[in-house]
This record gives C-alpha cells, structure tokens and sequence, in this order.
C-alpha cells in the first residue's frame, strides 16, 4: 500500500460508526481526498483539536486498490483557526469564516486532480486568519480570488456594453452576471459596486492576503461586494451554502 506524506488543508469531517471520522481534506500535490482518521472521536485521540476546518496541516495516508477512501494516519497543524479562540470580539467571525472559506473550497475543488493554486489560497487566508487579519476584507479577498481561479470573475478591465472605464463604479443588472459602468447600468435595481469596492478588488489582483493591511475596506463597500460576490458564488454553485448563512447570523447578533 502506497504511503503519501504531503501538505493539505482539512475541508470537513463528518462522523463514520461508533468512534471514527471521514476526513474531506484538499492536497497540495494530489488534490481532494477522503480518508478514514480512526479513533478520533474518542477524547484521548490523536486527531483530537487537528480537525477543525481550514486547519493547515501535514499529513500522511495510505491509498488501497479499488477504495475511494484513503486511511489516515496522522495530521500534523502547521496552522489552525482555533489560534483565533479567545481573542475579543474576532472568534466566532473567524472561526465561522474559516468554515465558509473551507466549505467553498471543498464545492470547487475536483476530486483528486491537482490544483495547487486553489491549496495556495486556501492557506494563505488561514494564515492571515491566524495572525488576526480583519476578517471582512478577507473573505472578500478569498471570494474574488475564488472566483477568479475558476475564470469566472467578471471583467473589471472595461464596460461590456460600451467600452468605457468603471470611473463611476460599476453596476450587476438583476439576473445578469457581469459588470456595466453606471451609464449602461439600469437606473434602479441591480447591485451596486462603488469606486472604493472597485479599487479594494484591484489592490487585491496585485496582492497577497498580507497585502491588504494597506488597502483599507469601509463596510459598506464590503457589503457591495459581498452582494455581488454571493450572486456569483450562487449562480455558479447553484446553491447556496450552509456557512454563509450561518455567518449572515453571527453578523446579526454581534
Ligand atoms: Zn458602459
């Protein structure tokens, strides 16, 4: 049975007979897999505090002919979200995004295909999560680049309609999902991104999540884009996820 070491980020885990885990965990080298960790619902487990989504981690699995599941053996934090644990204030936003940036990766990541790009981002933002990054402009900065991984951002560069500059912000029509300039815009309706969201989104093309410290994000042009950005994320996974409305709920009562 071949033995693989490699980097990975945990996605989720959900509970397999009286005391396992199935493990959902993206690679760096080998993409997506799903793995046994045996015993790690039993509180002396090995596995116990290294599971948690969007956990950075090396690893160890070996593969069986004919399984689709690979067995565990063991998962080594380089970085975790449970670093954010007790810091006033940022804990249960952090610990909420770590799951939606997580959830997002596990929907667009193919399974065992390599995709180092998608593992890069993913560890970037669970880094600048653990060094209390501010989590709004993150996950922001996660989603465009999501996005943009699998070409389906829209274009920023110039209007569709008439070839013009977003000088005046830029505007997604109701049940369209690119970016007009406000003069091909329709006069009501639609999301809004204003010229500040749009300069965030630049800075962000050039920079790593690092980087943002100088780009500063007022709230409400986090919220455009995040609009704009679920919009997207829906239309492309035809659904929406559990996490982000989970964290819909943590911003209501904080
Ligand atoms: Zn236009």
């Amino acid at each position: 049975m071949p033995v693989y070491t490699d980097d990975a980020l945990i996605l989720r885990t959900y509970k397999l007979g009286e005391a396992d885990r199935i493990v959902v965990f993206l690679t760096k080298e080998r993409g997506k897999k799903r793995g046994v960790a045996k015993g790690a619902r039993r509180a002396r487990s090995r596995f116990v505090g290294t599971l948690e989504p969007l956990t950075r981690a090396g690893v160890a699995y070996y593969e069986r002919e004919q399984r689709d599941l690979v067995r565990i053996n063991y998962v080594e934090p380089q970085q975790s979200p449970l670093a954010a644990v007790g810091r006033e204030g940022q804990d249960a936003a952090a610990l909420g995004h770590a799951e939606y940036f997580a959830e997002l990766i596990d929907e667009w990541a193919p399974e065992s295909h390599t995709d180092e790009r998608l593992y890069r981002l993913g560890a970037s933002v669970i880094d600048a999560l653990a060094s209390n990054a501010p989590v709004a402009p993150l996950a922001r900065y996660f989603e465009f680049w999501l996005l943009r991984l699998q070409g389906v951002y829209p274009s920023l560069a110039r209007c569709p309609d008439c070839g013009g500059a977003f000088d005046g912000g830029a505007v997604m029509p109701p049940r369209e999902h690119h970016f007009v300039c406000g003069r091909c815009g329709p006069a009501s309706g639609g999301t809004r991104v204003s010229i500040s969201a749009l300069q965030f989104l630049r800075t962000a093309a050039a920079a790593s999540p690092e980087g943002l410290a100088g780009a500063p994000l007022e709230s409400a042009a986090s919220r455009e884009l995040e609009t704009a950005h679920r919009r997207l994320i829906a239309v492309h996974l035809e659904k929406e996820l559990k996490s982000a409305r989970v964290l819909r709920e943590i911003a209501r009562t904080t």
